[in-house]
């Protein structure tokens, strides 16, 4: 019988797993922020506030590519599937000053 557990929190902003206390964000006050990770959030805001989805997708493919030797055209159509989906990039996102790009055509280029 699976768990909750085996699914793990994961950062709603690169997808990171969050697995330890240090790997999660934290809040202007000090207190943990649970979406997302202390790479993406820091002392209560995103520590890299310009950011573009498709920047995000360019980072953790580079990510992924070096940390799991995953080639990079499967990487990229990860990420394309996973980032847009979480909460950071999501219509309804959590901080209205983050950049969030509106339906950008997405396979305009290919
Ligand atoms: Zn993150």
């Amino acid at each position: 019988m699976y768990t909750e557990a085996s699914k793990g929190p994961f950062c709603q902003s690169c997808g990171m797993p969050l697995r330890r206390a240090s790997d999660f964000g934290m809040g202007a006050d000090g207190l943990r922020i649970n979406d997302f990770c202390h790479f993406c959030f820091d002392r209560g805001s995103f520590t890299d506030p310009d950011m573009t989805q498709q920047a995000m997708i360019d980072r953790c493919v580079g990510f992924m590519t070096r940390q799991t030797f995953t080639p990079e055209f499967e990487a990229r159509r990860v990420m394309r599937r996973v980032i847009p989906t979480l909460k950071r990039w999501s219509s309804d996102s959590v901080g209205s000053t983050c950049g969030v790009l509106p339906d950008a055509p997405k396979d305009a280029k290919e």
